[in-house]
């Protein structure tokens, strides 16, 4: 990304060139967009339509596509950020432990309630009778009477009997299944490896690109999450995703140790039954607001839209829900990485976002959730940015932020105003794609406050969010750009030499 170098220009910079796209690109909504990239959306022109549509963040799915089809969407994206002068966020999705049957000898079989199906270490392809299950902890793990489900929960066995090296069970809900089907096994908690290797090799390969946010797959407890943060030795962000019971279960404990969350309801409503999903997702996303961590609501949201144009009724309700609950983004993945209507399916979710933020009871539905803040300066500050912009109808709150932690405050009070949040560091803006109501911007910055603040004003008015006589509240740390020392609020009005001369 380049440098909008406002900050730098003595006595009257502008945010000019690349920074007035950036403008022009702003979202006239809060929640943002994840799109998920594959085999539909993988050249430049339809990436380009993409953002043009609406996404804020891209997914590189990791169990999907080889490392350097991942490395040329990367590639891709960054081209375009740099044209529009606009951060664009990317997460790197690790595929995890995701368990799968073997072979089939004709490729497939079909199941019949009341059978007998057997699961064992055999590598022989399967027959209607067996399968193999290339997983050797599952055979310590699960136990007679627990449940297997097979390729998304279609089929569901109920372990009879184990054995070291084979589970014996009963078919409850038959019918066909084929090669390299999931399995989940939703009533024990496996001893697996936070990271496959497969995940160490594909982490490695993200953080070499450069993404500012990994997801973490199948997290069961934050020790999952403690050793993957290890890993990846704060070169990115981590989304762990929910999906387990077991990650239910310990929630708390795993909200504790992320940067950040998914509710992932296609493998949570697999592994839970599907009532539950709503009540999680809703109790998911009040928790991590509460926490300042930015949550991504996921799967399904317009599942009828990889095949047509338009969405069902309940997907756009779908939408609206988890917009109202105030989550920070919501995902699109089949929908965009190998539906038929990618950019359609962005601009839908778009407009429903929007329609639902601008409608007059949005903004009662959305603080009915209250926190309280900690007893820190931070906390405090962000709070009162908040009550100060209210009070005064101040048009944005700007934020000068190193780690990007002032701007997640802030973003955690869901302000009723536009954040501009402004950082010398681009990994940080580029985190900062990710959370509810942030127009990130890279920007190089003044040490001294004064011209600090000014230049936020200018920027401000660039960006097309403030105009003269427009008050902002402004929001900084002492040292300029420390982490961890936000103590500092300032109501500005834009002056008349604060304002853009038209760019030459
Ligand atoms: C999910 O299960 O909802 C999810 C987002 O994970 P994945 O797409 O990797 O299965």
């Amino acid at each position: 990304m380049r440098r909008t170098d406002v900050l730098q220009t003595p006595g009257g910079g502008q945010c000019r060139g690349h920074a007035a796209t950036h403008a022009a690109m702003r979202r006239d909504r809060q929640t943002k967009i994840v799109a998920t990239l594959g085999p539909a959306t993988s050249d430049a022109a339809t990436i380009g339509r993409l953002v043009e549509a609406g996404a804020d963040v891209f997914r590189l799915n990791y169990s999907h596509g080889s490392h350097d089809d991942h490395a040329a969407r990367f590639n891709l994206i960054r081209d375009l950020e740099r044209r529009i002068g606009r951060p664009i966020g990317i997460i790197a999705d690790l595929q995890g432990p995701k368990l799968r049957l073997g072979r089939f000898a004709d490729g497939s079989v079909t199941l019949h309630p009341g059978q007998r199906f057997r699961l064992d270490r055999d590598p022989l392809p399967g027959t209607a009778d067996r399968a193999p299950l290339p997983h050797p902890e599952l055979f310590a793990a699960v136990r007679a009477g627990q449940r297997l489900l097979l390729d998304d929960g279609r089929i569901r066995l109920r372990v009879t009997a184990t054995e070291p090296d084979c589970i014996e069970t009963r078919v409850e809900q038959g019918g066909g299944i084929s090669d390299h089907k999931g399995v989940n096994v939703p009533d024990a908690v496996l001893d697996l490896a936070a990271l496959t290797p497969k995940d160490v090799e594909d982490l490695r390969h993200a953080l070499g690109l450069g993404v500012p946010w990994v997801a973490l797959s199948f997290v069961q407890r934050p020790e999952d999450v403690i050793a993957a943060k290890e890993e990846i030795g704060g070169r990115a962000g981590l989304i762990a995703k929910l999906e387990k019971p077991s990650a239910i279960e310990h929630f708390q404990a795993i909200l504790a140790e992320t940067d950040g969350v998914m509710v992932a309801r296609g493998d949570l409503g697999v592994e839970m039954p599907p009532e539950d999903v709503p009540v999680l997702q809703k109790r998911i996303v009040r928790a991590c607001r509460r926490a300042g961590k930015p949550v991504v609501v996921a799967t399904q949201m317009l599942d009828s839209m990889v095949q047509a144009p338009i969405p069902t009724r309940a997907e756009a309700s779908d939408v609206a829900t988890a917009v109202n609950e105030g989550a920070d983004a919501l995902m699109l993945s089949a929908e965009t990485a190998v539906g038929r209507f990618p950019v359609e399916a962005v601009a839908m979710m778009d407009r429903i976002m929007r329609r639902v933020e601008h409608g007059d009871m949005h903004r009662e539905i959305l603080d009915a959730v209250s926190h309280q803040p900690r007893p820190t300066a931070g906390d405090a500050l962000s709070r009162a940015a908040r009550q100060v912009a209210e009070t005064i109808s101040a048009v944005a709150i700007v934020t000068c932020t190193a780690s990007g932690s002032t701007t997640l405050r802030v973003s955690r009070e869901r302000p009723p105003v536009p954040i501009l949040a402004l950082t010398p560091i681009a990994s940080t803006a580029h985190r900062l794609t990710l959370s509810w109501g942030v127009d990130a911007l890279e920007v190089v910055t003044h040490q001294e406050f004064e011209r600090m603040i000014a230049a936020s004003v200018r920027c401000a008015a660039s960006e097309g969010l403030a105009r003269v006589g427009d008050p902002l509240v402004v929001i900084a740390g002492l040292p300029l750009m420390t982490p961890g020392t936000t103590t500092t609020l300032r109501i500005v009005t834009v002056g008349d030499d604060d304002i853009a001369d038209p760019a030459p």
